[in-house]
């Protein structure tokens, strides 16, 4: 949409190559596909179909425009043409979404415009640095945990239907596992918003406390974020081993709880930068050598 509220002309983007490199075709715009809402009616009916007949789920054309209740065939089948290819296929026996149309009904359900406020909520839990209690409050799809001292644990975009009707306990599980995930993806230099490359910089904060962080950029969609080193590092094997081993599944444990995320790390170098990071648990040391990327060079288990 422009700034008069015209959509955009139709936008026909062709990248096409031969073998094995990426070949995209939009025959429109993907902000033109929802914000017209006859075909936000159409992709939403046919979902509702799928789910209710998840092996059969292909409606004819006269069921379809019913279920989308849109009165005017011609119109119907107009915004129905603009749907394909990318979202929607029409087969013999009818209309069915693509896995295209099933993600952005999969966008669309998780909440898009949604005004969830949550909280903020007392948490059985105390920060990891000053031991006061941390609370959790969710808005503008962020859910974040801090406490009193203004101590904040990895706060991340959760759509609305992550947390409406769960128990808060739930949404911090929700949202642990998916930022673990996210911080994943980011390292290895994917946005995990676009799925375009991040640019990734190292920097160290001196407030609320000094930290070595990773601040992620994506050049693409404009996600930024930032975490700090340790965090980047607890899906690595050593280190779901370590804290397994210790009797802490590192999946389902919120962040506060894992003392790696707020480790202070101890500068060896800084051209080229090497860093290491040490916790401990039950008497035994776990010491992780890394780059200016968090990425993991070295490991060393010792027992004191
Ligand atoms: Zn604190
Ligand atoms: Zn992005």
């Amino acid at each position: 949409m422009d700034e008069t509220g015209t959509p955009e002309p139709e936008r026909l983007d062709h990248e096409t190559s031969s073998g094995d490199a990426p070949v995209t075709e939009f025959a429109t715009g993907a902000f033109e596909l929802v914000t017209v809402e006859p075909r936000v009616a159409i992709l939403d009916a046919l979902a509702t179909y799928q789910a209710e007949n998840p092996r059969e789920p292909t409606l004819g054309f006269t069921e379809l425009r019913e279920r989308a209740a849109i009165e005017d065939s011609g119109n119907f089948s107009y915004h129905l043409e603009k749907l394909k290819p990318a979202c929607i296929k029409r087969t013999d026996e009818g209309y069915s979404l693509t896995w295209s149309g099933r993600s952005l009904v999969g966008v669309l359900r998780a909440g898009v415009g949604a005004r969830t406020t949550r909280g903020p909520v007392t948490l059985d839990a105390t920060c990891g640095i000053c031991g006061t209690e941390l609370t959790a409050s969710y808005e503008d799809r962020l859910l974040s945990v801090t406490c009193a001292n203004g101590h904040r644990f990895p706060t991340d975009d959760l759509p609305p239907n992550a947390v409406s009707g769960r128990p808060i306990d739930e949404v911090i599980t929700i949202q642990t596992r998916r930022t673990r995930h996210h911080l994943d993806l980011v390292r290895e230099g994917v946005c995990p918003a676009c799925f375009a490359t991040v640019e990734l910089e190292y920097e160290v904060l001196n407030s609320p406390r000094a930290a070595h962080i990773l601040i992620a950029t994506c050049g693409d969609c404009g996600r930024v974020s930032s975490s700090t080193i340790g965090s980047y590092l607890l899906t690595e094997p050593v280190v779901v081993a370590f804290y397994h081993d210790h009797g802490v599944d590192l999946t389902e444990t919120p962040f506060w709880a894992v003392e790696l995320t707020i480790a202070d790390p101890t500068v060896h170098s800084e051209e080229p930068l090497r860093l290491s990071l040490s916790v401990e648990r039950d008497g035994e040391r776990l010491t992780l050598f890394v780059d200016e990327h968090a990425r993991l060079l070295d490991s060393d288990r010792t027992t004191e």
